[in-house]
């Protein structure tokens, strides 16, 4: 069979060079591609979608494409980790274990294929509207939303294709994927696997290209039905614009400014190296990021100290160290917007506990940075850093930590430390965030839904309301 559409060479806007944040060398090129191959691509998907060249397959078949497209990314885990290396800069061994997620992701939608369905009611009224039929046969039927354009960033880039891809094709979907410019090489791979898996040619196409570019085409087209974004909460904005135009839905997945608080009682030994990886995985280049560290008065010194410690036992590296926990961040643009919010903090009163530089070597390194006496209106404190980089602030009980920890346009993720059961609960259902860690860091799991409050955005990823995402409902009435 054959398998997803091949990359449209001409009729580009020009090509995009590709380099290797830890080392600054030029790696590839790519595509900007222009409107006009967005316009093909999106007619393809349209064309294979309207044939029903996938979404009527039998549930089964499709199940099993699912699955052997895990199978194979299982199989090319090493081979498609270096690549994500290279391209983001990412450790192999980060890199390796979000390849294998992305695999468990494919395996938990190819379950749901299979037990897609609507409900059946049976409805007898008081008389209706029309007074005619006051019993009837009720049911919903669920139904791919059709052709979605999936647009993604460069910190994750194949394990947030795949979180998209894998619901859109379980739901029947056809779609347009394009990769952060940044990040685009990994995003090739999913032609061929896809190919091999089964998925019929067109269904899937991967468009690499520029997002004011190819990004913005496929979010203002007309025969888009649906755009799911992860991204910033600026270019979130742009595309509830972009989107308004034949009114296609949004599915926004976008920044965080998450809060960790630790209680006297916290238990040390576990909420320290929590912490410090909850702050730093992926160099800080993570959305749900815990880079405001509300520590309570009892312990806050020794958790200072002990955080500077183990924020410097993190070993830096390149794509091809092995043994390395952190690598670069993702360009020098970055870098320096990284270390210019820690250097105005700094020149506002706040201090370095340690790190606070760039690394004296090739690459886009930031030392592990730990901050105390910051002050709430710092960008330190507001903005998304998107780098290795937290600060540690005092607090007394629990109502005014709460406070702080609320007091941001985001809403993405929080973490708890403590050993009372009750406060942890009830902390867990005052604070404002679509997910919340107790007692652990970074815990995911495709069973249960992943998305923000406020502007860190709209909707939901995994689960049944992940799948639900790319399918419209429709209600039937039989007159009896
Ligand atoms: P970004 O918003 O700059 O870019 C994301 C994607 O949008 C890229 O593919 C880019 O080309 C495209 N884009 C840019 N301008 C566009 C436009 N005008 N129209 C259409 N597309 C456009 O984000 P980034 O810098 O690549 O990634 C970092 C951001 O992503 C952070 O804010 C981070 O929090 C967020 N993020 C969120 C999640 C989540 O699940 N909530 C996960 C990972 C990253």
């Amino acid at each position: 069979m054959s398998g997803v559409a091949e990359l449209d060479a001409p009729t580009t806007g020009g090509v995009i060079e590709v380099f290797n944040p830890s080392t600054e060398q030029r790696i590839g090129e790519v595509a900007d591609s222009d409107k006009a191959a967005v316009d093909r691509a999106v007619a393809r998907a349209r064309e294979t979608f309207e044939k029903g060249v996938w979404k009527n397959l039998t549930a089964a078949r499709r199940a099993e494409v699912l699955w052997r497209a895990a199978d194979i990314i299982k199989e090319r885990a090493n081979e498609i980790a270096a690549v994500e290396a290279i391209d983001n800069g990412m450790t192999r061994a980060h890199a390796r274990n979000l390849i294998l997620g992305s695999c468990e992701m494919l395996y938990y939608y190819a379950g749901w294929v299979t037990k897609i369905h609507g409900d059946a009611v049976d409805i007898i009224t008081e008389g209706g509207i029309m007074g005619t039929f006051q019993e009837y046969h009720g049911y919903s039927l669920m139904e791919p939303i059709g052709v979605v354009g999936l647009i993604i960033p460069w910190n994750g880039p194949f394990y947030v294709a795949i979180s998209k891809i894998a619901p859109a094709l379980a739901a029947g979907c056809s779609a347009v994927l394009k990769p952060a410019e940044e990040t685009p090489l990994s995003a090739l791979k999913l032609e061929s696997i896809f190919r091999d898996a089964g998925v019929p040619e067109g269904v899937l196409n991967v468009l690499t290209g520029n997002g004011e570019t190819t990004g913005a085409a496929l979010a203002a087209h007309p025969d888009v039905n649906k755009i799911s974004f992860t991204g910033s909460t600026e270019v979130g904005k742009i595309l509830v614009r972009a989107a308004s135009g034949n009114l296609k839905r949004l599915q926004l997945e976008l920044g965080g400014k998450s809060p960790l608080i630790m209680f006297n009682d916290a238990d040390l030994t576990r909420a320290i190296p929590g912490a410090a990886i909850g702050l730093l995985v992926n160099s800080g280049q993570n959305c749900c990021c815990t880079s405001r560290m509300y520590v309570q008065r009892g312990i806050y010194e020794e958790v200072v100290d002990k955080l500077a410690v183990a924020a410097k036992a993190f070993r830096m590296g390149g794509s091809e160290d092995t043994d390395v926990d952190l690598g670069p961040l993702i360009s020098a643009k970055q870098r320096d917007r990284v270390l210019g919010i820690v250097n105005e903090g700094v020149a506002r009163g706040a201090t370095v506990v340690t790190g606070g530089k760039a690394m004296d070597r090739p690459g886009y390194f930031v030392e592990p940075t730990i901050l105390t006496g910051t002050t709430p209106d710092m960008r330190l404190i507001t903005d998304e850093i998107f780098g290795p980089v937290g600060s540690v602030i005092p607090f007394d009980d629990e109502d005014e930590v709460l406070g702080w920890a609320n007091d941001t346009e985001y809403g993405l993720a929080a973490t708890l430390w403590t050993e009372n059961i009750g406060r942890a609960h009830r902390l867990a259902k005052r604070i404002q965030s679509g997910l919340v860690w107790v007692n652990c860091a970074l815990a995911a799991d495709q069973s249960l839904p992943f998305g923000g409050y406020k502007q860190s955005g709209w909707g939901h990823e995994r689960g049944w309301k992940g799948l639900e995402a790319y399918m419209n409902t429709k209600s039937v009435y039989v007159g009896l």
